[in-house]
């Protein structure tokens, strides 16, 4: 199996060339082709697997060939409204599906951005302002940002929790809850909604069942 062998565009393609990855492993090659095809993923993926470019690839892919949504042109604002959202347990996750995102989004129009908590939040509103197309961030500092009129849920149309039984270990559902039920947050159907987790336990699938959308279940 290669990458080639599903449709991509030319910007992915030579990104995931220039990353050096040669062959999907076993998750990119199932998740790929069904996030392409807009339907909600709930897949049970460990760390290790490649589960980071399982979601980013496809995702950043429909951003390019959906081009370039009126958010796109403009960067410098006071709010911003990103089109794709990943949550994630820690500091440390966010920081490294930020820096595989960087690979995938280089030399497109698509700017990335990492919010987690612990961390000057000065410096990463500077870092919003210069704009936000794909939003990685740890639960409670995306409500902080939020709640300070940083950041609008209105345009997301791809939602990611990355991790999400070890969000929930560590307490975050009741955070994860209120940012999926905000009023501004789009529908299912119009959202894409994908979910990662090493385990699928009670609560994980009752958080599938309350917010994917007739979702396919992939184990690998
Ligand atoms: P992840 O499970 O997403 O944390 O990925 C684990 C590591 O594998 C990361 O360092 C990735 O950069 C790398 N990786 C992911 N997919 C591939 C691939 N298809 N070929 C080579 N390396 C990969």
């Amino acid at each position: 199996a290669s990458f080639e062998e599903v449709q991509l565009t030319e910007i992915i393609r030579q990104n995931i060339a220039s990353a050096r990855y040669d062959t999907p492993t076993p998750v990119q090659k199932y998740a790929i082709p069904i996030i392409l095809g807009r339907r909600d993923v709930m897949a049970c993926a460990q760390t290790g697997s490649g589960k980071t470019a399982a979601f980013l690839v496809p995702i950043l892919d429909q951003m390019y060939e959906q081009g370039p949504p009126a958010n796109m042109q403009r960067s410098q604002r006071r709010k911003q409204f990103p089109l794709g959202l990943v949550l994630a347990p820690t500091r440390e996750l966010a920081t490294q599906i930020y820096d595989e995102s960087k690979k995938f989004a280089y030399r497109s129009r698509v700017r990335p951005c990492v919010v987690y908590g612990g961390s000057n939040i000065v410096e990463q509103m500077k870092e919003l302002d210069r704009g936000c197309h794909l939003l990685v961030a740890t639960p409670g500092r995306l409500i902080d940002m939020l709640e300070r009129g940083k950041i609008g849920l209105d345009h997301c149309r791809f939602l990611v929790l990355d991790e999400a039984d070890r969000m929930l270990d560590m307490g975050f559902e009741p955070q994860i809850r209120s940012i999926l039920e905000k009023d501004s947050m789009p529908r299912t159907g119009i959202r894409q909604t994908l979910m990662f987790s090493a385990t699928f336990p009670s609560p994980i699938q009752m958080l599938a069942r309350d917010f994917l959308d007739n979702y396919i279940f992939l184990a690998v």
